[in-house]
């Protein structure tokens, strides 16, 4: 199937995968079903796995929030799985909204230090949307910037939100990013930035791009305002075939929803969050209560994401099988579609076909 390279991304760089090998040639993978359509979609890769005969155990664990001296923390056997197999897949979590406990997608990235997200975003054949022959990549720094937690109210009614960004941590994302354009074939990094207002952070952020450029001559080089990114990729994505696109923490959330809307919405696209030792891979999307228990939920992006994992592992034949299939079951018709998709099928229907299709 010829769009089966559609959503490749080699995860083979800065997290290269030591996980061991069970005595019967298998591996253990971390399981975090996540909350919401988080169960209904990690049952469709499970069965789908098992029909493809992919060589992994799963392990599942439980990731329901502790707070140990007011801090967000992991359950102590989800952390020691994770370390031991030193790669999870992972369904969604839910983070209440102005209150309540730290985000547990936060935690697991601090936790295992997952300073890279990974992001492709490419169109699926047979799903037609208002843009053709979409290919982005979007890696988005995901340790700090907004997301790093840090609030305080000064006085009643006004309150502080501070944005960290460090050099390491910006040189290890933006270094990513370079290794990542390598490792694909993509000629240029684009930093996607607002220096223009926030002259420390993201000058920092854009400073430490050129120092890194200087490693990768064979890479250029390119900076955009963050606002002017939105309309570019609105107006043609095409224009961004040939670049991987590096950001602080809260553009690349927002960008990676904007360029799923270009190829058909949340339930298509994957991603990798990526560390040196452990990476944790998982669907773009949320927690999605509004269709949660009913059967209608999409597990591509669950599934595309697993087939990174696949890659990460070296495991690339059955990522090809499994990724060929998704893409075929998405093309053969409305009927085999999820609602997302403007189709019929439930989770289910959608999973049978795609083992069908193996
Ligand atoms: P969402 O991504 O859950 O849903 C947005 C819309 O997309 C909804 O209409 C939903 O039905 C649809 N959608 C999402 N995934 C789909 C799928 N696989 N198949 C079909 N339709 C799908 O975003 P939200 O509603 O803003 O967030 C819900 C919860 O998820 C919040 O608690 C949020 O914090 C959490 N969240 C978690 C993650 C994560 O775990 N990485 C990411 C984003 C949001």
């Amino acid at each position: 199937f010829t769009s089966a390279a559609a959503i490749r991304a080699q995860s083979t760089i800065a997290g290269t995968f030591t996980g061991a090998k069970n005595p019967n040639g298998t591996y253990t993978v971390t399981l975090i079903e996540g909350d919401g359509i988080g169960p209904e979609i990690a049952d469709a890769v499970k069965d789908i796995y098992a029909a493809a005969e992919v060589p992994i155990e799963w392990e599942p664990v439980d990731v329901t929030p502790l707070l140990i001296d007011g801090k967000t923390t992991l359950p102590q056997p989800a952390v020691d799985s994770v370390n031991r197999n030193k790669v999870a897949l992972k369904g969604p979590l839910a983070t209440p909204v102005g209150k309540g406990h730290t985000s547990m997608n936060l935690t697991l990235r601090r936790t295992f230090n997952l300073f890279a997200n990974v992001r492709p975003c490419k169109s699926i054949v047979g799903y037609e949307t208002p843009y053709e022959n979409v290919d982005t990549v979007l890696i988005r720094e995901n340790t700090e910037g907004e997301y790093s937690g840090i609030e305080h109210t000064i006085v009643p009614g006004v309150v502080q939100s501070i944005k960290l960004i460090t050099k390491p941590a910006s040189e290890k994302v933006i270094r990513y990013a370079f290794e990542y354009a390598k490792s694909v074939g993509k000629p240029h990094v684009l930093v996607v930035h607002k220096a223009s207002i926030m002259k420390l952070s993201d000058g920092l952020f854009v400073n430490t791009a050129k120092e890194v450029a200087k490693e990768y001559p064979d890479v250029s080089l390119d900076f955009e305002l963050l606002d002017n990114t939105s309309l570019k990729l609105t107006a043609d994505p095409n224009q961004y075939k040939n670049i991987v696109m590096v950001m602080p923490n809260l553009y690349g959330d927002i960008m990676s929803d904007l360029s799923s809307g270009l190829i058909g919405g949340l339930g298509l696209t994957p991603s990798g969050n990526m560390g040196n030792v452990v990476s944790i891979f998982e669907a773009v999307h949320g927690s999605a209560p509004d269709i949660a228990g009913k059967g209608l939920a999409n597990p591509t992006a669950l599934l595309l994401s697993s087939c990174m994992m696949l890659r990460h592992m070296s495991l690339n034949n059955y990522a090809d099988k499994i990724e060929g299939a998704v893409l075929k079951t998405i093309a053969s018709g409305p009927e085999n579609r999820t609602g997302d998709l403007k189709g019929t099928a439930s989770t289910k229907h959608f999973a049978s076909q795609v083992i069908a299709n193996l």
